[in-house]
């Protein structure tokens, strides 16, 4: 058994890969492999076996899919009658219809050639045969849907699977899939690639690894703790409760922030308040909550991703956003069993579950300790994407900030600040301030309650009463919307424009309000200057039009 040195730089077009992958790659604009991708994709192309030891986000379902692919290709060439050559198994649908995409998009440049079809999605028995009478080459399932093809006969992969895939091993026993697990490998090939990836290395994975894995390559990359100097920037922003209010209104009104956002504050009814505040200048944003149910939020999540929404609002109480956090730290021992395990098998929903192309966080709230600081920051420059941490900091928020900065030193090994000043002039949005506190204060504790009892009910509503509706009619689902205003507090209409007497002369060209008819070169060429040092906006964006958000 290997384990692999993790030093070398590879690239993929260095991998002899194909090159209908390497465009899919570049469509999906990723310029280099991840650490994971580096060290994983030669191995797999060899056909070792092979365990990965990786959390979401360090792009493990591209590291297994990408040499599957391959082989596949190759396969082709030869012409060998069409059959199904590989099987992905993961604990949820989410899971699996993840992986599916990402394999469908590594393989829009290869026609039709590629066929993946994912049998947890909700279809009919006989659309199922039919979608498995044409020997499809990639099956992604979770066990339990895999195992009753299988056992029917609809599916047979004995004589002809390649490579078996096992993501997210780990959840795969608290989501009791053990026995349905054990009655696949009866049906497989006693010769064929194994690929288990996991979070964790617990017995029972080890246990799983001895039985499908042979003489098995172990990759235990040691990632950072948070993504480069050069990828993530960290921003700071000193102010106190109402004047965060004002600014994160402001960024959001003038469009100053580039793209997607997740807002974390400490508590649920702060995500609430902040709801509350931003639907009076008619902002959407949808919030993960912990009291609603597991799918819910990964419903939301999955919206997040294909792009319905721009904000959310999030606590970080540990195992909404990552459960092997909470697994590992908050065992109250006080906790009935039966509780623990349904706390571990909700927040496996949610692991795995990824935020995708989160260009920042924002702290409205600093958080409590380091830790939490980088569990926040690791949601933004995922895979080798850039993002950016925009922290607000109230006087008594600083010391902290200040060991988090002191922290982060020693990680990127750099003199000076990490944590840098984020260039806004507080009194020059002195009407948004006003605003701002208005709309602050016209949140009650009332408002707030009534606001988190409306969106349970409606939620669990949705959940519940209406889950045979949506499991027949999936597109409806897909239309179900998270960031409904709750109306708890009075929207008074205007509040929504920003006039432009109220945007103050520094950002007016920022926000394309000019006062002179034609600007001089030097004036375009500043602006444009401006909007690409700044890093919380948007590129591409005529702020011009857009006035009314
Ligand atoms: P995963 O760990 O597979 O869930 O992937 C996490 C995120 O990283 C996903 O949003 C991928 O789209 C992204 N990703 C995967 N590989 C790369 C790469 N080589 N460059 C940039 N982003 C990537």
């Amino acid at each position: 058994m290997d384990e692999v040195d993790t030093k070398k730089n590879l690239n993929f077009h260095q991998m002899e890969l194909d090159d209908r992958i390497l465009k899919g790659v570049a469509k999906l604009g990723w310029l280099c492999p991840t650490l994971i991708q580096e060290k994983a994709i030669p191995l797999l192309l060899e056909g070792k076996d092979v365990l990965v030891r990786a959390r979401t986000g360090s792009g493990k379902t591209a590291a297994f899919s990408i040499p599957i692919i391959q082989r596949i290709l190759s396969h082709k060439q030869e012409a060998k009658e069409q059959a199904t050559r590989v099987v992905i198994l993961a604990p949820s649908k989410d899971l699996c219809h993840q992986i599916t995409k990402v394999i469908e998009n590594l393989t829009i440049k290869c026609g039709r050639i590629i066929r993946c079809v994912d049998l947890s999605a909700k279809v009919e028995k006989a659309a199922v045969k039919h979608m498995l009478a044409d020997r499809p080459d990639i099956v992604v399932s979770t066990p339990a849907k895999l195992v009753i093809q299988l056992q029917n006969g609809t599916l047979s992969v004995k004589e002809s699977l390649q490579t078996l895939v096992i993501d997210e091993a780990d959840l795969m026993f608290s989501f009791g899939f053990e026995n349905d697990l054990k009655a696949i490998l009866d049906f497989l090939p006693s010769v064929h690639q194994s690929i288990l990836a996991s979070a964790t290395l617990e017995k029972e994975v080890l246990a799983l690894k001895k039985i499908i894995l042979h003489n098995p390559v172990i990759l235990k990359l040691e990632e950072p703790e948070m993504a480069s100097a050069s990828q993530l920037s960290h921003y700071q922003i000193l102010a106190e409760e109402v004047d965060k209010a004002a600014v994160l209104y402001t960024l959001f009104k003038l469009q100053l922030v580039k793209g997607k956002s997740i807002i974390f504050v400490n508590t649920i009814d702060r995500c609430y308040r902040l709801k509350l505040f931003l639907e009076q200048f008619s902002i959407r944003s949808c919030i993960l909550n912990s009291q609603l149910p597991a799918k819910i939020r990964c419903h939301t999540v999955s919206q997040f991703n294909q792009g319905l929404y721009d904000i959310i609002i999030a606590s970080d109480e540990l195992h909404v956003l990552d459960p092997s956090v909470h697994e590992k730290r908050g065992q109250k021992k006080k906790i009935l069993k039966q509780v623990a395990k349904q706390v571990v098998s909700e927040a496996g929903v949610a692991r795995g579950i990824d935020f995708q192309f989160v260009s920042n966080v924002i702290n409205f709230d600093f958080p409590k300790d380091i830790n939490s600081y980088i569990h926040r920051a690791g949601r933004t420059a995922r895979g080798n994407n850039t993002g950016s941490v925009l922290s607000f900091v109230a006087v008594n928020e600083k010391e902290l900030m200040d060991s988090v900065e002191e922290h982060l030193k020693t990680g990127y090994d750099e003199e000076g600040s990490i944590i840098k000043n984020y260039q806004f002039k507080m009194e020059e949005v002195e009407p948004f301030r006003y605003r701002a506190r208005d709309a602050w204060r016209a949140v009650t504790k009332f408002s707030i309650r009534e606001a988190r009892i409306k969106e349970i009910k409606t939620e669990m509503f949705n959940s519940e009463k209406l889950k045979s509706f949506f499991d027949e009619n999936p597109r409806d689902l897909q239309a179900l919307r998270h960031d409904r205003t709750l109306h708890t507090v009075k929207v008074q209409e205007h509040l929504g424009d920003v006039p432009e007497y109220i945007v103050p002369d520094s950002l007016k060209h920022v926000v394309g309000i000019t006062t002179k008819k034609k600007k001089s070169y030097t004036q375009r060429k500043r602006n444009v200057d401006d909007k690409a040092n700044n890093p919380l906006m948007v590129p591409g964006i005529d702020y011009g039009k857009k006035r009314r958000v």
